[in-house]
């Protein structure tokens, strides 16, 4: 019975034994499995910290990225604005008139008027008011009038014009224009008048030496003059007409110069009337009958057109010219001639 009950005590003592060891067993593998969640936790977190990190970072260069994007897009629209912008004021400049917006009913482009010069009765120059399919051509003249302004036989040629009701064009010499002269150009431009430009210096041996257009110093004096009839008159005022002192027809080689005044905007017209008041003194008409007699002659020498645009000065000294001018604005009249401008 005794030895019975050591084998029991022996089985006992061997099975809490082994229930022991199973615990700690099970504990020992709870812990380790605890403690490689945990650190495949801190590692889970790690890596999504890094990817959180690395995302962020492509955000943030991708937010530069797109700052750099729009402020490039920005600086080029800005560029672009820029650009469109000094387009637009050159085109502003371009399209200023060389007379004041009244003036329109009776101005009239000077390409038509070449045209219609070069090859009379083909120009689209028609009854203003009439529809364009009408066949009935209108007669115009244009009474130019070069060298000026002066304070002396420029205000009585404004007087002749007001008068009488019509209008002329000016063609300006830069060099003429000064404080006590600008009031005299103010009021012709704004008289309804148009402003031609005719060189700064007027001077045949800087524009044409040796008969030769020089294209640097016609467009130097083209744009010289530009800037200065338009300090008097306002940035609105622009002219695109230009009078070559001695008349185009006078010169060698100018196709060069022709070009730089058409880059500039400006277009050359001479004359196909004229009064002789540009002659020698030993040539030009001394008396108003002898100056209307001029004036008709040289009506021959050109071919008929429908328009005539008549070469005159108001310089000082050219006294007959303003005495004969309400006369020639007469045979004008008698004529069936419209008074325009140029533009
Ligand atoms: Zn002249």
């Amino acid at each position: 019975m005794k030895s019975k009950f050591r084998w029991q005590w022996w089985a006992v003592t061997l099975g809490v034994f082994l229930i022991v060891i199973a615990i700690f067993s099970v504990k020992l593998y709870a812990d380790r499995h605890a403690a490689a969640m945990a650190a495949s936790k801190t590692h889970a977190k790690s890596v999504s910290e890094h990817e959180a990190a690395v995302a962020s970072s492509r955000r943030h260069a991708a937010r530069k990225a797109s700052k750099r994007h729009v402020a490039a897009v920005s600086s080029r629209r800005r560029a672009a604005a820029e650009a469109s912008r000094e387009e637009a004021q050159s085109k502003a400049a371009q399209v200023g008139q060389n007379h004041i917006a009244e003036a329109n009913q009776y101005a009239y482009p000077v390409a038509q008027v070449k045209q219609e010069m070069d090859a009379p009765y083909t120009s689209p120059i028609k009854e203003k008011d009439a529809p364009y399919t009408s066949p009935i051509k209108e007669k115009v003249v244009f009474l130019t009038f070069d060298d000026g302004p002066n304070t002396v036989n420029s205000p009585k040629v404004l007087d002749i014009l007001s008068q009488a009701g019509v209008h002329g064009t000016f063609f300006v010499v830069g060099k003429q224009v000064s404080p006590e002269t600008a009031p005299v150009l103010k009021a012709e431009y704004d008289a309804g008048h148009a402003i031609g430009l005719h060189s700064m210096t007027h001077d045949y041996s800087l524009l044409y030496p040796s008969r030769v257009g020089a294209t640097a110093v016609i467009e130097n004096e083209a744009k010289s003059a530009q800037a200065v009839v338009q300090q008097v008159l306002g940035s609105d005022f622009r002219s695109h007409i230009w009078r070559y002192p001695g008349g185009h027809f006078s010169w060698k080689g100018l196709a060069a110069a022709d070009a730089a005044l058409s880059r500039l905007g400006l277009d050359w017209i001479d004359w196909d009337a004229a009064v002789g008041d540009a002659l020698s003194p030993a040539q030009e008409p001394k008396t108003e009958d002898a100056m209307l007699q001029y004036h008709l002659r040289s009506l021959n020498v050109y071919p008929a057109s429908n328009v005539r645009v008549v070469l005159m000065h108001d310089a000082l000294g050219k006294d007959l010219t303003v005495k004969t001018l309400p006369r020639i604005i007469q045979y004008y009249r008698d004529n069936g001639y419209k008074f325009g401008v140029l533009e």
